[in-house]
């Protein structure tokens, strides 16, 4: 109410701290077997082992261990579910594993992924897959790797390399022990006691129990009954079941659990916070939704302002509308935020709307009423009938895999759709030498005129030209090229070294040793530009 935002202070004094298992997420390049290598951990979960092998995919899962000791793996592989979560405060994961295929080797995804998780400051342990392949080559890939700056453990530095085959499942125990010598020396804590701090890893509706949420305690513990708020929405915790769908009074850290008795359905990445009483959390819900309201319009009229505010001289600001289709909610996310990164002054990147699941027709439709071009992340090529529409329409369809490519490619049509800037050059200078007088002779001649004498000592000068009278630096006149002479012949062009005659229109007041520019107005379009991190921007 007053302007002030406020966070809860999760103070860990006084409480009991203890060891809590580590979180896992599996990113890598797209085929090299991140699905597949989640899928066989899975069959070594506790889930799996009590329900005979079968499992549902519900968020994250939890591998135990002879020991007794615990991993919990997220179970949305990519980098887009992992970024679109950390953009949004949630930052569950302990550790990446890096999935490379050892027959494919380092690929740009694989890049991203480094870039990740080196941004959110998570070590690495690398899985070299397929290896049970012919054309498995693990020594090319640590190669690569070390080159990309890797310090793997074997050359020296302290990034675990495991060599696995997700489909023959071999190598498993070790990337397990692997990822639990990795939490050790991380050695993990978390109050135990106390409210729960909690994030949303994934949510689903389901028709008999409402909406679903699965989620990872990070500290404290989480009680069924409780009031929480979780992002917008709100509820009170009816039921709490393990991953087993065990009925369970409370979840512990980096325990992955499945919370009913939302009101609505959240979002990967919400924040879960338990309050006091069915009053409060109706409260906080409530602000919420109206601050998500107020960034929603602010940032609308944000992009509106900045369309309007084109002042006479400015280039106008063209909208280039898009609708974003991918594969999960995470990816949407995240691929919509890096559109956003392209927005520059003069082109308006518009996400009119995003989905998961493929190109359908009513994209197409939306994309012919809006003018937009359609990105498709991660998904099928949309059936022939639809591209056949779009052709018709000339509806643009970009469809990519890797985030690189989609955004070099959008930045390239934005260059293009850009109005560019217009510029001021100076293409030649000269000093003046010499002043002449011409008197004016007849009327339909016009006044007198002076005529500087120059030599031109730099670039070039052009009689379409301005030109700009500068005495001791300062510029003192600025006007067009009245005439423009070599030896008592009218030129076009005079080049370095050569003398002229210059008259400006409506200049008398040349002296010997003033510098006159000659300007040229070119028209200067937006670069795309890329960093070596991956990150990408448009600059005008
Ligand atoms: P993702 O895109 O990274 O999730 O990759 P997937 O898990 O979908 O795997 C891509 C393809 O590689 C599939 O056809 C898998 O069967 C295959 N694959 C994955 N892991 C292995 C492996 O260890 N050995 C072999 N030979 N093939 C694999």
């Amino acid at each position: 109410e007053v302007g002030l935002n406020i966070r809860r202070q999760h103070s860990h004094e006084g409480a009991e701290v203890l060891s809590r298992p580590a979180v896992v997420t599996v990113m890598g390049h797209v085929d090299h077997g991140k699905t597949s290598l989640l899928d066989a951990l899975r069959q070594t979960s506790v889930a799996a082992k009590e329900a005979g092998g079968i499992t549902q995919h519900l968020g994250a899962f939890v591998v135990g261990m002879p020991s007794g000791a615990s991993i919990t793996f997220l179970d949305t592989p990519g980098h887009a579910a992992f970024s679109a979560m950390r953009a949004r405060g949630a930052a569950v994961t302990d550790i990446v594993v890096l999935v490379v295929a050892a027959d494919d080797g380092v690929m740009p995804q694989t890049l991203e992924a480094i870039s990740h998780a080196k941004a959110a400051n998570v070590p690495i342990v690398v899985a070299i897959n397929k290896c049970d392949k012919p054309a498995a080559n693990p020594e090319r890939v640590k190669i690569q790797l070390a080159s990309e700056g890797l310090q793997l453990e074997e050359m020296g530095g302290d990034i675990q390399v495991v060599e696995v085959s997700a489909v023959k499942k071999t190598g498993l125990d070790s990337l397990e022990e692997a990822l639990l010598l990795q939490a050790d020396m991380m050695d993990l804590k978390a109050r135990v006691d106390g409210p729960a701090q909690a994030y949303v890893v994934e949510a689903r509706l389901d028709k008999g129990r409402g909406p679903l949420a699965t989620a990872i305690v990070k500290a404290g513990t989480l009680v069924c009954g409780q009031h929480v708020v979780v992002g917008r929405e709100w509820g009170r915790i009816r039921a709490i079941r393990d991953m087993l769908g065990k009925l369970t009074e409370a979840a512990k850290p980096a325990m992955p659990v499945e919370i009913e008795g939302l009101k609505g359905l959240p979002m990967a990445g919400d924040d879960i916070i338990v309050v006091d009483s069915e009053e409060r959390a109706r409260m906080l819900s409530e602000g919420r939704r109206r601050k998500a309201e107020k960034d929603r319009l602010r940032k609308i009229n944000e992009g509106r302002t900045e369309v309007e505010e084109e002042s006479e001289d400015m280039p106008k600001r063209v909208e280039m509308p898009i609708i974003v289709k991918a594969d999960v909610q995470g990816t949407v996310q995240a691929v919509t935020d890096a559109l956003k990164t392209l927005n520059s002054p003069q082109v308006f990147v518009n996400v009119v709307h995003v989905g998961v699941g493929p190109i359908s027709q009513s994209d197409v439709d939306l994309a012919q009423a809006c003018g937009a071009c359609i990105v498709g992340f991660n998904i099928k090529s949309p059936p022939s009938t639809v591209i056949q529409v779009a052709t018709r329409a000339n509806i643009k369809i970009v469809l990519h895999r890797v985030i690189y490519h989609l955004l070099e490619d959008i930045g390239n049509l934005i260059v293009d759709k850009a109005p560019g800037t217009f510029e001021t050059r100076v293409a030649g200078e000269a000093e003046v030498l010499n002043i002449f007088e011409l008197k004016g002779r007849s009327k339909s001649k016009g006044d007198d005129v002076k005529i500087a004498g120059c030599r031109v000592i730099d670039g070039r000068f052009t009689k379409s030209s301005t030109m700009r009278l500068l005495r001791s630096g300062e510029v003192v006149f600025e006007g067009s090229c009245a005439s423009l002479k070599r030896e008592k012949q009218d030129v076009e062009t005079v080049g370095k070294g050569n003398e002229c005659g210059l008259v400006i229109c409506d200049c008398d007041d040349f002296q010997v040793g003033d510098v006159i520019q000659c300007l040229e107005q070119v028209i200067r379009k937006p670069k795309f530009i890329s960093s070596e991190s991956g990150a990408v921007r448009i600059e005008c």
